[in-house]
């Protein structure tokens, strides 16, 4: 495992192990196997895409899902849903990145993020009364390269 993956990993797993203690849960094999596969896509990855991955573990869909919303509870995931497709739910790892900027085509459902530490900078220095920021998700709603063509007129 890479270094930086392997660092993940560890908070991860402490966070987990927190949480099941905390809340008296038992300790299943395969909520490790979710955790290490997450742990091998860096800082994110789609809940699909780990569901597929997992099938030949005889891990179930449902039980990827399940785990993945609990890691999201514990603190170890952030849940970035997709609004204009519910079925493609992006888990990023807490500790790799805390704010988000996603880009969303509504036309076509392509979702990606953006990196901008400028635009982070100005949300979180603009002073909102009565309201501490702790860590932003913002979506920006446009039109991707393959959708804006122009629409050809009709003779
Ligand atoms: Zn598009």
């Amino acid at each position: 495992m890479h270094t930086i993956e392997n660092d993940i990993y560890s908070h991860s797993l402490a966070l987990y192990e927190q949480y099941v203690v905390q809340h008296r849960l038992r300790h299943t094999p395969e909520r490790i196997a979710v955790l290490e596969l997450a742990c091998t896509h860096g800082s994110g990855f789609f809940a699909d895409e780990l569901c597929k991955e997992l099938q030949s573990r005889f891990i179930s869909k449902a039980t990827v899902y399940n785990t993945l919303s609990l890691f999201a509870e514990a603190g170890i995931l952030f849940c970035l849903r997709n609004q204009t497709d519910s079925k493609r739910i992006r888990y990023e790892f807490v500790a790799e990145n805390k704010h988000h900027i996603q880009i969303i085509c509504p036309q076509c459902g392509r979702l990606a993020e953006i990196k901008d530490q400028m635009m982070i900078d100005a949300v979180m220095a603009k002073a909102i009364p009565n309201f501490v920021s702790d860590h932003i998700s913002l979506y920006i709603y446009g039109h991707c390269k393959k959708c804006r063509r122009p629409i050809k007129k009709k003779k």
